[in-house]
Parts: structure tokens; C-alpha cells; sequence
């Protein structure tokens, strides 16, 4: 049975441009419930290890430059289905291939600057909630 939860992260990009409003209404209106959330800068390590999948990519580095740029909103959202319906809710990862109505076809400014992260399975999703947020941190 697909999970409950995703997780999601506001990307520095869009929070410099005063987008976090905004992306937040269309997650609450797409039906997700916001079940944690935090507003805080990623150290560089901590950016390293949350994307150490991607370490052989040549983005790698300028990926964590970017992630730790500034500040970026970080939640777990619930809601049925959560991974794959927020990754439809998101789009593409580059925004030029974005579907209309999408987060990052609105927001993204580019393959790396595209405004929202979304976990890509229920195993990484809990591994990414796990990051980001303790138990009482959660509602
Ligand atoms: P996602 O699951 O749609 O976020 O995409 P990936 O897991 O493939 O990549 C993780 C993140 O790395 C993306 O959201 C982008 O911020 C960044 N990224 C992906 N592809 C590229 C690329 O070709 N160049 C650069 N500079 N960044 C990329």
C-alpha cells in the first residue's frame, strides 16, 4: 500500500523570491496536511548527506552550494498517497518539461534552481523525514 507521508523541502531559490506563501497554499490546496515544518539553512554537510546519493553526479557540488545558499523551508506532508501524488503536484525536475499548474513550472528557474524537493519513494521519504525532524517535532 502506498504511504501516508512525503517530504518536502522549499528550495532557496524560491524562498529568496518571497515564493513560500504561495507554494504552501497550492500543497494545502492539492490536500496535503502539513505534520512537521521547519524554516532554517542547511550546513554544507548537512546538504552533502541528504543529497550523498547524488555524490558521483557532476552537479554534486554546485547542488550543495545552492541547497546551502540560504534559508529553505522543510516539512513532512500527509496525505494518501503522498510520494506520488506530490511528485505529480511538483512536475518535472527540469522546469522546461514541467506539465502546467505545477509547483516548479510556476516557481523553478531552472534544472537546479526548481523551487520545491520531493522524496521519491516511501523509503526515502521516511529516511528524509528522519533528517530533518524528531518525534515531538511532529503533529
Ligand atoms: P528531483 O527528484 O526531481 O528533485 O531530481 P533529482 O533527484 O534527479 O535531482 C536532485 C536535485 O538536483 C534536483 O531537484 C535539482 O535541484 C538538482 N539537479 C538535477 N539535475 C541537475 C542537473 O543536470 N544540473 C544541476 N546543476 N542540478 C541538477
Amino acid at each position: 500500500m502506498a504511504g501516508s507521508y512525503t517530504l518536502t523541502m522549499i528550495k532557496p531559490d524560491a524562498v529568496a523570491k518571497n515564493n513560500i506563501g504561495p507554494i504552501l497554499g497550492m500543497i494545502n490546496e492539492a490536500g496535503f496536511k502539513i505534520k512537521a515544518m521547519k524554516y532554517t539553512q542547511l550546513t554544507k554537510s548537512q546538504a552533502q548527506e541528504f543529497y550523498a546519493v547524488h555524490k558521483e553526479r557532476p552537479f554534486y557540488g554546485e547542488l550543495v552550494d545552492f541547497m546551502t545558499s540560504g534559508p529553505i523551508v522543510a516539512a513532512i506532508l500527509e496525505k494518501s498517497n503522498a510520494v506520488e501524488d506530490f511528485r505529480k503536484l511538483i512536475g518535472a525536475t527540469n522546469p522546461a518539461d514541467a506539465a502546467e499548474g505545477t509547483i516548479r513550472k510556476r516557481f523553478a528557474e531552472s534544472i537546479q534552481n526548481n523551487a520545491v524537493h520531493g522524496s521519491d519513494s516511501d523509503e526515502n521519504a521516511k529516511i528524509e523525514g528522519d533528517f530533518h525532524f524528531s518525534m515531538c517535532e511532529r503533529f
